[in-house]
């Protein structure tokens, strides 16, 4: 039972939110909004305790009904929520958007479905704590087979893309795994900056990267098949 109601002042801004959902859920929160991500809402406990909470900016303007029945949902750890539905239904054009143009997310490839990889190393290696989107990136012809890249994390989006080159039936799905693994891994463990350097493959990195099943052997092929 809570003793206070959480109710949300007009107009609001961010803050406030973050306060409502603390009233809401008894919790200490993180609130972070999102742009041009796959997901609307997405929680998770972070090590110190506290509730980290993201949610796409399309919220920012919602009624107060839509926070209550957000804040019902993580409070119970269950994502049905009718009325979000709802307004996506309603800003579908605007979603489709992002800040820097079009950011569109197609999880559902010619061979493999990225989502259910993704979702099945999200439970197996991450305990389903990674938050980010994943989608196949667009193709584009004018690089070479050396010099792609073939994934990359969007800290912004917090998007997750993979090169639609792996896409093929001559890909083994180990391949694939640890790709989208390795980009995962950036999404986990975020990417600090020290003395004003961004790194990225930190030695916890390297650590955490070589814990995927078939690391060696992703590896091994990339490197015989001209990918690294
Ligand atoms: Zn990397």
């Amino acid at each position: 039972m809570k003793a206070v109601a959480a109710t949300l002042p007009l107009p609001y801004g961010p803050e406030d939110i973050r306060l409502y959902f603390e009233i809401a859920t008894d919790r200490n929160v993180l609130l972070t909004f999102m742009e041009g991500s796959s997901s609307i809402v997405s929680w998770r406990e972070t090590q110190e305790g506290s509730l980290s909470i993201r949610l796409h900016r399309i919220l920012l303007g919602a009624d107060e009904a839509v926070f209550s029945e957000l804040a019902e949902g993580i409070r119970k750890d269950r994502s049905r929520f009718p009325l979000v539905r709802e307004l996506i239904r309603r800003n579908r054009e605007a979603l489709l958007r992002t800040g820097q143009g079009k950011a569109r997310v197609s999880t559902k490839g010619r061979v493999y479905e990225l989502d259910r990889i993704y979702g099945d190393i999200n439970g197996r290696y991450f305990g389903n704590r990674v938050t980010a989107g994943i989608t196949w990136g667009r193709n584009s012809r004018r690089r070479n087979v050396r010099q792609r890249t073939l994934g990359c994390y969007d800290e912004r989006a917090h998007l997750i893309r993979i090169n639609p080159c792996l896409d093929r039936k001559s890909i083994p799905l180990y391949v694939l795994e640890n790709v989208v693994y390795h980009e995962m891994l950036h999404a986990y463990l975020g990417i600090r900056t020290v003395g004003g350097r961004r790194r990225m493959h930190t030695d916890r990195f390297r650590r955490m990267e070589r814990s995927f099943l078939h690391y060696e052997k992703a590896r091994k092929w990339e490197k015989d098949h001209g990918y690294r």
